[in-house]
């Protein structure tokens, strides 16, 4: 605006006339009162904001907004602040006159005059419309969208904050790394949405489990966290207040759970980490408990185990481990060896393929200490498929030579087996390697068909058309069941080396042994024992009945062209 043309007169009747419209029309709620803090002026938004008439608050103090959500200290601060700069802004909560409460943007001026204070200028506006929007925004960013429990970002906020205060509380904190058994089940089995409804209720009993100031969070598909904060002040009292809560909470997860007319039942795993300084971080504690829930796991399923160093030590070794794995399948670091398996009367009946890891640094390594590993990362399917191949291979390759294994044994991982296109896989290796079907037998464990026992029925007839047998490797470890295998089309049982190590020793595992082969003969199926060491096992499984022996007495697991003279050990 130019003035210029104006007298100061004018120029000042103009300017008020200007303000005039801008207190009337502003949107901002305008309040003007005398030094004594009195209400000598309001707008129109005022009484729009506030539901208050003008005549109502002339003379009044602000107070009649306030709201009572801030406290004495709040008050204190902002007049210190106005009477040093002449100026407050803030966030605060107001009361309307129908005692609604809402959030309000204000500016207070101080208008001052020769030295002295005449009047107090206070704008404000109505943010609630601003403070739903940035509510819903940190809802979404900070709960889990299933279950409205907290996310790992919220989490990981509660966590930092323990950090930050560590040193002003001598009190242990304690995380609960909490993984549902097999939760996979029902979702594979169920579908989706049960599986999300029983995700929900799991949340629900964690919620009444635990106290309102417990942060609970769902920070994965079936993975839950539990930060509780102030346990005891030493570390053997927390870990039996954490021991006992987490009893607790095993057994209440063990109550079946009901949707849509089916009772669900599912056990939990429990990893757990105390901490009680701030010398570790958000992303340590949580790598601890996930440590711990994995031994929890390992320990047999539900079940709960606190974090140790040499916990993480192994994880390490682990995490190292499956990174070399992978790179020996790219290098073709693994080895076949050969362990042959004689009848009664001493003659050649088979061999089984046995894998050695050959490791550049670690010299051989046993498929005790990998084959887990790749089971659980899943590299078993393309480790699995190089041991078939190069097992197949040098069966043609002795055939070429004109020794001939009657039966070639290859031991199948569960994982490798419930592979869609395993079928597919094994056809493929037959004809490329031009093995006979027929001299190949599949190992494969009871555990894998206990638990898909059609499919496996299916998978194993499909095969068998082919010309291959199939034998159940160590036997009676697992759940021995007698009526499935009555159900099964396989053609041999594989008695385990752990009852053949005590059959002299032991009157139960002898009886064991002679049910066992007992029941295979019933059954039609050729027994093998595996383990066998001495003279006096081999007696011992003969006058059983075994058919089929294998073990150190006889052979050891040699290289494919060292087989041949059995009694030299190389392994
Ligand atoms: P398994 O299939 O039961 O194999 C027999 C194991 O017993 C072999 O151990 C063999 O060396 C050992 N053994 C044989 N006779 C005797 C004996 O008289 N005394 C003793 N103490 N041990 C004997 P190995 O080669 O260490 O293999 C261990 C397990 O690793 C195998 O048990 C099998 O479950 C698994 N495995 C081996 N190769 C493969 C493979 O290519 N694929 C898969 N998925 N698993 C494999
Ligand atoms: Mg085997
Ligand atoms: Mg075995």
């Amino acid at each position: 605006m130019n003035n210029q043309n104006f007298s100061p007169y004018q120029a000042m009747t103009v300017n008020l006339q200007l303000y005039k419209v801008m207190f009337e029309t502003s949107s901002e709620a305008m309040v003007i009162t005398d030094d004594q803090a009195r209400i000598v002026d309001i707008n129109p938004a005022f009484c729009k904001i506030t539901g208050y008439k003008k005549e109502e608050v002339l003379g009044k103090n602000p107070k009649i907004l306030s709201s009572g959500l801030q406290d004495r200290h709040f008050y204190q601060q902002m007049w210190e602040q106005i009477n040093s700069h002449h100026y407050w802004q803030g966030e605060l909560w107001n009361k309307r006159k129908n005692g609604e409460i809402f959030p309000v943007w204000q500016t207070i001026n101080q208008v001052i005059s020769n030295n002295t204070v005449k009047h107090y200028i206070s704008v404000f506006s109505d943010i609630s419309k601003f403070k739903e929007a940035e509510e819903k925004l940190w809802k979404l960013a900070h709960f889990d969208s299933l279950t409205g429990l907290a996310n790992r970002n919220l989490l990981d906020i509660k966590l930092r904050q323990q950090f930050a205060n560590a040193d002003q509380k001598p009190h242990y904190n304690a995380l609960l790394f909490i993984d549902l058994d097999d939760f996979k089940r029902i979702n594979d089995s169920l579908g989706h949405k049960v599986g999300d409804q029983f995700l929900i209720q799991v949340a629900q009993r964690l919620k009444q489990l635990f106290r309102s100031d417990d942060i609970i969070a769902r920070i994965g598909g079936d993975e839950f966290v539990v930060l509780l904060n102030n346990m005891a002040d030493n570390q053997r009292e927390t870990v039996d207040q954490v021991s006992r809560i987490a009893i607790k909470l095993l057994d209440s997860m063990k109550l079946p759970i009901e949707i849509a007319s089916h009772q669900l039942h599912l056990s939990c795993s429990i990893g757990i980490t105390l901490f009680n300084d701030d010398s570790k971080n958000s992303d340590q504690v949580l790598k601890e408990a996930d440590t711990a829930m994995y031994e929890a796991k390992h320990n047999g399923k539900n079940n709960f185990s606190f974090f140790y160093d040499q916990l993480q030590q192994e994880a390490d070794k682990r995490l190292t481990l499956e990174k070399e794995l992978y790179e020996a399948l790219q290098q073709d670091q693994f080895e076949v060896l050969y362990q042959l398996q004689f009848n009664s009367n001493q003659q050649i009946m088979g061999c089984e393929a046995l894998i050695r890891w050959r490791h550049p640094e670690k010299g051989l390594i046993s498929p005790a200490d990998f084959i887990p590993i790749a089971e659980q990362t899943g590299l078993i399917t393309d480790i699995g498929e190089q041991v078939l191949i190069k097992a197949c291979r040098q069966w043609v390759s002795w055939q070429h030579a004109g020794l001939h294994i009657p039966h070639l044994s290859i031991n199948i991982s569960s994982r490798q087996f419930i592979d869609n296109d395993f079928t597919e896989k094994i056809k493929a290796i037959i004809q490329c390697t031009g093995v006979d079907a027929n001299c190949i037998t599949l190992e494969i464990t009871e555990s894998l068909l206990f638990y898909h026992i059609q499919s496996s029925i299916e998978k194993i007839n499909q095969l068998r058309e082919l010309g291959l047998r199939f034998s159940i490797d160590d036997f009676g470890t697992g759940y021995s069941s007698l009526s499935y295998l009555s159900r099964l089309p396989i053609d041999q049982l594989k008695i385990d080396r752990s009852f053949v190590l005590n059959l002299n020793k032991s009157a139960p595992d002898l009886a064991i042994v002679d049910t066992i082969i007992a029941m295979a003969k019933h059954l039609h199926l050729e027994v093998v024992a595996e383990g066998v060491e001495t003279e006096v096992q081999l007696q011992q499984l003969q006058q059983c009945g075994c058919d089929c022996f294998q073990g150190f007495y006889f052979a050891r697991p040699q290289p494919a062209q060292d087989i041949f003279h059995p009694l030299e050990s190389t392994s």
